[in-house]
């Protein structure tokens, strides 16, 4: 599948997919206390280094959309994960895929491209939802994970055999968690 580059109407790249949307995720590093959509410079910043919009200023409510769209993307990854399923979450993307026009174009040989029709923002939130969609086509969505520890929340890639990672790092949250369950576990004893 391939999206079009907002930087030019003809020239076609494959989208980036899942490593996209662990990036787009990933802006917020909820440990560090830091957000990389912060302001609208550094939101506008962002997008920009990924080709996914142009020199327009970036209004502080469009910057609104941008995290809103990210955390209803990291509680869809989440209920894969655990299983909870948060219906205003999956209305937040239901509407970034209608206000970004998402179109099929079949080219003349044959291949089809899905695309947002839509400018600026809504744009740059298509091209997102675009490459969430072909991550769950080509099933690197499976792979795709919110950290357990409710502190970190990082979007990680599950190298696991058996799709079972829960941390997005052993050494960091699993054995922090693991601790935890422990300490838990002596307190109800005792
Ligand atoms: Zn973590």
């Amino acid at each position: 599948m391939t999206v079009t580059n907002p930087s030019s109407e003809t020239k076609r790249v494959a989208t980036p997919g899942v490593d996209l949307i662990r990036a787009f995720v990933n802006t917020a590093e909820l440990e560090e206390g830091t957000d990389h959509l912060a302001t609208v410079e550094q939101a506008r910043g962002w997008l920009q280094d990924r080709g996914l919009i142009g020199e327009d200023p970036l209004a502080e409510s469009e910057r609104l959309r941008l995290v809103e769209a990210r955390e209803a993307l990291r509680t869809v990854i989440a209920a894969g994960s655990d299983g909870r399923i948060d219906p205003e979450s999956l209305a937040v993307l239901d509407g970034v895929g209608r206000n970004g026009r998402l179109t099929l174009a079949f080219s003349p040989d044959g291949s089809a491209d899905l695309h947002p029709d839509a400018t600026g923002i809504d744009r740059a939130l298509g091209q997102i939802i675009v490459a969430a969609y072909t991550a769950m086509i080509d099933e690197s969505w499976s792979r795709l994970k919110i950290c357990g520890n409710h502190e970190c929340r990082w979007a990680f890639h599950d190298r696991s055999k058996n799709h079972s990672a829960k941390w997005c790092s052993m050494q960091s949250c699993g054995n922090r968690m693991k601790a935890r369950a422990y300490r838990a576990r002596q307190e109800a004893r005792s």
